[in-house]
């Protein structure tokens, strides 16, 4: 059994997280963190193997360094920030060695969108990318677009513009459109539904503490 605490539980994502570890055979969810729940993250890592941190741009980074430091395994689907400072981070003495999971998306057809995507870069002249998200996401350009850009850039392409939308009605939409003489080719990923994210988000819980190396960005290591 996994104990699993939640860092921004009553948040958008960490609701759905909450509900998907509670529905998990081999789960167990025991804290949930948030401001809204008057909980600190502090008071949740007693206890727990993993925890997963959908919360703020400017509260990741410090949230994991605190999770490592505890020597608990650290989940981060937050977007927005600079991951950097967590390679060097150490768990205090005697607590045990804790790895870091982050991925900007945890929906297959997004991880699959930007696999396509660099392929496709290597071979057309050109690209922009237009990230569409609900209006309550605080960072732009989405953790998602970056990652795409940077993953078509290594790939030999240029790196593409990206647009930023930010609308009512829309969850986490993006297109990647490619353009080369007389042709354009898009690719398209639509969340319709935050569910879409939990089957990865689980399978990082499940995976994260057998890390080779850590930081790990990016869910496509541990599924291809
Ligand atoms: P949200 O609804 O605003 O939820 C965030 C929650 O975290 C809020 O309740 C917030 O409380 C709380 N919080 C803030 N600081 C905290 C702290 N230090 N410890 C614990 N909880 C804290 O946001 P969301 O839509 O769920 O999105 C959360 C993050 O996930 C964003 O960065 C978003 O881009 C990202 N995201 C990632 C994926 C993926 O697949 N990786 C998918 C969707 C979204 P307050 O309101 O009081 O600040």
């Amino acid at each position: 059994m996994i104990s699993v605490a939640v860092a921004g539980a009553a948040g958008r994502m960490g609701q759905a997280v909450c509900d998907a570890v509670g529905a998990a055979a081999d789960m167990e969810l025991t804290g949930r963190a948030d401001p809204v729940l008057g909980v600190a993250l502090a008071e949740v890592l007693d206890g727990a193997d993993v925890v997963v941190d959908f919360t703020r741009p400017d509260t990741a980074l410090q949230n994991a360094l605190d999770c490592i430091r505890a020597g608990v395994h650290v989940v981060i689907g937050t977007t927005g920030f600079d991951p950097g400072p967590l390679a060097d981070a150490r768990p205090a003495e005697g607590r045990p060695r804790a790895n870091v999971l982050i991925a900007p998306n945890f929906a297959i057809g997004a991880v699959l969108m930007m696999r396509f995507a660099a392929e496709a870069a290597a071979h057309m002249s050109r690209a922009e990318i237009i990230e569409l998200h609900h209006d309550g996401k605080l960072d732009a350009p989405s953790g998602t677009a970056a990652m795409t850009a940077d993953m078509m850039e290594r790939a030999g392409g240029e790196r593409p513009v990206i647009h930023s939308v930010r609308l009512p009605g829309l969850v986490a939409h993006q297109e990647v459109i490619l353009g080369d003489l007389g042709q354009t080719l898009t690719i398209r990923h639509d969340t319709i539904s935050r569910e879409s994210f939990m089957p990865g988000v689980l399978l990082a819980v499940r995976r994260v503490g057998s890390l080779e190396s850590s930081p790990v960005i990016g869910l496509e290591s541990l599924l291809f």
